[in-house]
């Protein structure tokens, strides 16, 4: 399940929501170049890297997708959600959006999520809020114009007005996508082969 948002849109909090309503997900961590502010702590939040680092991880092929945001490099290791899925778990990424793109290019059958706030004057009072700073909300809005022209291309879309409410719509959209028949035909396929037995 991916989860985009422009920045203040409330991915982290969402993504942290829902890890404790349901344990079946689990967040899938990913690597960046940016400094590590107060109170992120390494392999937890992030794992953080140097630029050589992150070349190296690149060039290695250990990276499904990587993108430059507000000059720094992120990226996501493809062990951090092959771990995950093996656990059967659903891994939660909170990417941009050009690594949301990558990975439904990548992986069809991934969930993409676009959280909005209900209004701009919403998510400046949450950048605000969040302590950054006025260059910082600056830089955030003008990146925001360009998410929210590639909004459309998410599966779906989450208005995060309230925060219970909006976790909630969250866990119910993966609820309803685990129901795909396409997700289940191992089971449909092991209740005809006990038919097949049977007769
Ligand atoms: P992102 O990870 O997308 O940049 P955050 O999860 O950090 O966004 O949210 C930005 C700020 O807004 C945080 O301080 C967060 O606590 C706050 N916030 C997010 N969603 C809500 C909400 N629904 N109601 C109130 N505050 C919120
Ligand atoms: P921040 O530095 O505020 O934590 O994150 C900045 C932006 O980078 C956010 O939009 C965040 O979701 C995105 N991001 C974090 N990790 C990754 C990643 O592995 N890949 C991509 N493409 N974006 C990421």
């Amino acid at each position: 399940m991916v989860l985009s948002a422009p920045s203040g849109g409330g991915k982290t909090v969402v993504r942290s929501g829902l890890l404790k309503l349901d344990k079946r997900f689990a967040f899938s961590v990913t690597c960046t170049t940016r400094a590590r502010r107060p109170g992120e702590v390494n392999g937890k939040d992030y794992f953080f890297v140097t630029v050589d680092g992150f070349g190296k991880l690149r060039r290695e092929g250990k990276l499904l997708e990587w993108a430059k945001v507000h000059g720094n490099y992120y990226g996501t290791p493809v062990k951090s959600v092959v771990d995950v899925l093996r656990m059967g778990r659903i891994p939660v990424m909170t990417i941009d959006v050009k690594g949301a793109r990558s990975v439904k290019r990548l992986f069809p059958e991934a969930v993409t999520v676009f959280l909005l706030p209900p209004d701009l004057k919403t998510l400046v009072q949450r950048l605000r809020g969040r302590g950054e700073a006025p260059e910082n909300v600056a830089v955030r809005l003008e990146t925001a114009r360009a998410e929210i022209k590639v909004a459309s291309r998410f599966d779906y879309l989450v208005i995060n007005d309230r925060l219970p409410e909006a976790i909630k719509e969250v866990a119910a959209i993966a609820e309803l996508e685990t129901r795909k028949t396409r997700r289940n035909l191992d089971k449909v396929r092991a209740f005809g082969e006990q038919l097949v037995k049977r007769a």
